[in-house]
């Protein structure tokens, strides 16, 4: 059973009969929170049923519950007295775990059950809203998503408890047992076939024990469900083997950060690439340069939600592969928005500007609307950058932490106009919350630096 396969079978009682035929036993029904974790229920087959009828009940805290398990007072949760969310399985996303046999995986639905209507902190239901306002304009656009990750090994001795699983350097762009002595990206690459995401390949990265994983490019929507499901799964078979699999955006102060690079382009009701213009200056058409004015335009806002932690921002930086500046290049990696070789059906923008702990619907959303704000208001960009960049003369500096982020998000109205007035409250409370806990917490960094000497 494949996802695409599945699609056919709308029927709750049919789907039963049908899984039940292919031996699977449970449904597991996930949807993503605020910060992009998967939140999810075992059902078991003979209830799928009435799970679809009724919907699995949630508290909605789901929501504003830290990854410390602490909740967030945030509109709508505690101050409503904890109410329910409801989740109905989304059956045309189901596919057989590869890996968990007996079971399949599928997204749910969100809802609020007093209003029928989508849950305001929903991220899928964000995703469609914008997608819906792209729609308006005869535009659907087309993302492929590219996600980095640390693989990690229990080490009671280094900090945190875990250190990387193998500290090879200059393995960039290698596969095999050089870099990766106990075969681990081979035997996730064929899960990953298997449960039919889109995965088309990988590879080692920069940095010891940093892998990267490419997914096909589709319609947002689509893109969005499999790199959600990408960074699940990825992180569950890590864990299988007793392994951590972490998104975090910089892990180790010796080693660069992770990505997730966005490949987007914009189709027209033809489905014709609307960025690409043979006959203009770099085969660009004039919709692809205002698509990268609203990238450049928004990107302080849109950075809160690409690079949504406190550790987001210590990626960022100059001769790194990572941005550090608001610029855009033709085929340039210094730059923060890339424009790729290829022309034709295969003319787009490479938005470098995400970190892999970005909640992917939340960075497909607020690229998307960035770009569709720059197309609507006609903006231009300044002369793409030449050669290796990093001069501050030029151009500006991303947000140098994430308060500077969420401040520039609240002040961005076209952008979170775009995003909704209920998630973006909801999405500044929470985030606020975490810097406020992060300024109380005394780190390892201030023992090192003060108690000795001070
Ligand atoms: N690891 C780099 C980043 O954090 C990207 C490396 C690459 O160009 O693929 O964005
Ligand atoms: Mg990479």
């Amino acid at each position: 059973m494949s996802a695409q396969h599945a699609q056919q079978a709308h029927q709750p009682h049919e789907v039963v009969e049908r899984l039940a035929a292919e031996g699977i036993d449970v449904v597991r029904v996930g949807y993503p929170d605020l910060i992009g974790t998967d939140r999810a229920r075992d059902v078991l087959l003979s209830h799928l049923p009435s799970a679809c009828a009724h919907g699995l009940a949630f508290c909605r805290a789901v929501y504003h519950t830290t990854p410390q398990g602490d909740v967030v007072p945030v509109t709508g949760g505690l101050d409503a007295g904890l109410p329910d969310i409801l989740v109905r399985p989304d059956l045309d996303t189901l596919a057989a775990l590869p890996w968990e046999p007996g079971v399949a995986w599928c997204l749910g639905d969100v809802s609020d059950p007093r209003t029928g209507a989508p849950a305001p902190e929903s991220p899928r239901d964000l995703l469609r809203a914008v997608l819906a306002r792209c729609g308006e304009h005869g535009l659907s656009p087309v993302v492929g998503p590219e996600l980095e990750y640390f693989l990690c090994e229990t080490d009671p001795a280094a900090p945190g408890g875990w250190r990387r699983y193998c500290e090879t350097s200059g393995a960039v762009y290698t596969t095999g047992l050089r870099a990766d002595p106990d075969n681990h990206l081979l035997r996730l690459l064929r899960l990953l076939r298997d449960l039919g995401i889109g995965v088309t390949n990988g590879n080692h990265e920069f940095e010891g024990a940093q892998f990267e994983i490419n997914l096909i490019h589709s319609g947002a929507a689509d893109a969005a469900d499999r790199a959600f499901r990408l960074k699940s799964a990825v992180k569950e078979l890590a864990r299988r083997e007793g392994r951590l699999a972490t998104f975090m955006a910089k892990p180790f102060n010796n080693a660069g950060g992770s990505g997730f690079h966005l490949h987007l382009s914009f189709q027209d009701a033809e489905g014709r690439d609307v960025f690409d213009a043979p006959s203009r200056p770099h085969g660009l058409s004039v919709t692809a340069l205002h698509a990268v004015a609203g990238l450049l335009a928004h990107a302080p806002a849109l950075s809160a939600l690409a690079n949504p932690t406190i550790n987001s921002y210590k990626r960022f930086g100059p001769h790194t592969l990572a941005p550090w500046l608001i610029d855009w290049g033709l085929d340039n990696r210094s730059a923060m928005v890339r424009v790729p070789p290829e022309r034709g059906a295969g003319a787009r923008l490479e938005l470098r500007l995400g970190d892999a702990s970005a909640n992917p619907y939340l960075l497909i959303a607020g690229a998307v609307g960035a770009a569709l704000l720059g197309i609507t208001a006609g903006e231009e960009p300044p002369t793409p950058l030449e050669g290796y960049g990093y001069d501050t003369t030029r151009s500006a500096l991303l947000p140098s932490g994430l308060t500077a982020a969420l401040d520039a998000l609240e002040a961005d109205t076209a952008l979170t106009a775009v995003l909704g007035k209920e998630f973006t409250t909801a999405f500044l409370t929470y985030k606020r919350n975490e810097i406020e806990r992060f300024q109380q917490h005394v780190t390892d960094w201030e023992f090192t630096e003060y108690a000795y000497h001070l």
